[in-house]
């Protein structure tokens, strides 16, 4: 061992990772060498793709200055909304800490777009959790169903690939918006690459050019170098506390899109004759610019995160999605551990290589929008924020975790070694490291 390592290993013996844990770990890390440099060229073009940005719509100092009140003429808020609209590629942008979250921003955009009368189509599958409440696939008060909008679902096909005949068949006169849901969230299937949803909007737009196509983005910002808008998307949708917000954004959701589209969501956001114009920032549009200026280095890190994770518990013989080697479209992680105990305890490491909250032990609790407990662990400086290094999954078959986010690889790195030092110390593990 070089001496540089010996001085790593004593820092991690002190933060509680084994010898066994850490030898392990490091060959792992160093056969990911060619495939992190790739990560790395992504995240510098993502860094340039954003700078030029900045640069062009030029950001100023005068920027950052608080708004109260209405919020008129607040020049960081619009000047943020025309670099988010250059970074995707879009005519107009909504950004704001009004956003509550993902789901709000999601349900923002269904809810601006749609009508009673109209019908919306995932061609993917089943939504993420928390929109099935937004649509009214479980029944809840102000879904879209209660507003005469209806839902068609069409399913991946076993194999992941897109049921075309099936989604020819549901396309209909009523069909008005389609979703797309570009990470797998809490669900086994693949995420799908940027190009993957090129074909499947051209598609659709082949046969019904009025569809408008909504990409949920959640998870994927910077993950490719391009973007879902950069093929055809006519809105995308993500939330600041997840990769977009590099970790700085305190609150808030983005919408990236066509004039019309996000014209209609600024007047359902705030009200019909207002729109864009009012909507105080309060001092938090320094955060999310620097945050978006962060991002795609934040990004790269949790990636690296990522793929770590996926090589490290598949050499241990656990189900991985995705596996070691596949190409990454986002940058959650899923191990399948099929026994609740090993799900706790990779939680309680996660939990245990905080920087905030280390000391606390995450339990399964019944979260609002799930249908079953959910255990999650983050220590992080934003609450619930998933780019932090955090992990959860809902407490039934087959007990997978979600693994995602890690401010810098170094972080992500030791929440992964510290997964692995709980699981071995729980003595279930067959193919025990030494
Ligand atoms: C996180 C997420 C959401 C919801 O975002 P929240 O901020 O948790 O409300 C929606 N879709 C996907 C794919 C997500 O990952």
């Amino acid at each position: 061992m070089r001496n540089d390592d010996k001085i790593l290993q004593e820092y991690y013996e002190q933060m509680g990772i084994s010898g066994g844990v850490f030898s392990f770990c490091s060959k792992i890390e160093k056969k990911l060498e060619e495939r992190f440099a790739r990560i790395d060229q992504v995240a510098e073009c993502n860094q340039m793709k954003v700078l030029k940005a900045m640069q062009d719509n030029h950001l100023s100092e005068a920027c950052f200055a608080p708004t109260t009140g209405y919020g008129y003429n607040d020049i960081g808020r619009e000047t943020l909304e025309k670099i988010y609209a250059d970074v995707f590629h879009t005519e107009d942008a909504l950004v704001r800490p009004q956003i509550t979250c993902g789901t709000h921003a999601l349900a923002l955009a269904l809810m601006s777009q749609l009508r009673p009368g109209d019908e919306l189509l995932s061609p993917v599958g089943k939504p993420y959790d928390t929109l099935e409440e937004v649509i009214g696939i479980r029944p809840s008060d102000g879904s879209l169903a209660e507003y005469g909008i209806t839902y068609r679902q069409v399913d991946l096909l076993a194999d992941g690939s897109f049921d075309w005949a099936g989604i020819e068949n549901a396309l209909n006169e009523r069909t008005r918006m389609v979703t797309i849901q570009r990470s797998k969230g809490y669900d086994s299937r693949p995420t799908l690459s940027v190009d993957r949803i090129g074909e499947l909007i051209s598609f659709i737009k082949e046969r019904r050019p009025d569809v408008l196509c909504m990409v949920d983005n959640c998870y994927g910002e910077f993950v490719e170098l391009a973007e879902p808008s950069d093929v055809g998307a006519d809105l995308v949708v993500g939330s600041l506390i997840k990769n977009a917000g590099g970790g700085l954004a305190p609150i808030g959701g983005y919408l990236c899109g066509k004039k019309e589209c996000i014209e209609k969501a600024a007047h359902r956001l705030t009200s019909p004759g207002l729109g864009k114009e009012v909507g105080a920032t309060l001092g938090v549009t320094s955060a999310l610019t620097q945050g978006l200026f962060l991002a795609p280095t934040v990004v790269k890190g949790a990636l690296k995160g990522a793929i770590f994770a996926a090589n490290i518990y598949e050499k241990l013989g656990f189900t991985v999605i995705p596996d070691g080697t596949c190409s990454r479209h986002d940058i959650i992680q899923e191990v399948e551990f099929h026994d609740p105990d090993l799900m706790c305890a990779f939680c309680e490491g996660i939990q245990a290589a905080a920087p905030v909250d280390s000391f606390v032990r995450p339990e399964p609790w019944d979260m609002p929008g799930y249908d079953s407990k959910v255990i999650m662990a983050a220590g992080a400086f934003v609450s619930g924020s998933s780019i932090e290094l955090s992990a959860d999954g809902p407490m039934k078959e087959p007990y997978a975790v979600f693994f995602q986010g890690g401010l810098t690889w170094e972080h992500a790195k030791f929440g992964i070694m510290m997964s692995l030092e709980r699981i071995v110390r729980t003595g279930k593990l067959k193919n025990i490291v030494t």
